[in-house]
């Protein structure tokens, strides 16, 4: 499925590109930074460059199959481009990034747009604050 996705992009496949892009496809609800995703490969044996990791992930961004996200101070983290609206939350102590999406919120946005004679182009609602496993720790410090 990666090879035809590449292809269809017109980008040539490459392996660097096929085992990033499994990277995304196997966890589709997932935010990696180049980081994250250069650990992750080097725990399955598969030997790329950061600087390599970080030429496909703009690569990808560019041709629009993955998105760039700045949820904290110079941290970027990247997901797989999908249909439909979702919002974040970010946690500040360990980056852990969570999708939610809620029906009141979607329409209380759409009050307020209307209210202010707004034509809503886009939204991103982000919740920070500390993830579970982060509480738990106890020991965390917000990083913005
Ligand atoms: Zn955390
Ligand atoms: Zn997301």
């Amino acid at each position: 499925v990666s090879e035809e996705i590449l292809k269809q992009h017109q980008l040539k496949v490459t392996a660097p590109r096929r085992h990033i892009l499994e990277v995304f496809q196997q966890a589709p609800d997932s935010h990696f930074s180049a980081e994250s995703i250069y650990q992750q490969l080097g725990e399955a044996n598969i030997d790329i460059g950061l600087a390599t990791v970080y030429r496909v992930l703009s690569q990808f961004e560019a041709i629009g199959l993955i998105e760039r996200h700045i949820f904290t101070k110079d941290h970027f983290v990247y997901e797989l481009k999908k249909e439909g609206h979702h919002d974040h939350l970010v946690c500040q102590a360990c980056h852990l990034v969570l999708e939610f999406f809620d029906n009141m919120i979607e329409q209380r946005q759409d009050i307020i747009a209307e209210t202010h004679d707004f034509l809503i182009q886009d939204h991103q609602h982000i919740i920070y604050g500390i993830c579970p496993a982060c509480q738990k720790k106890g020991d965390w410090k917000a990083t913005s």
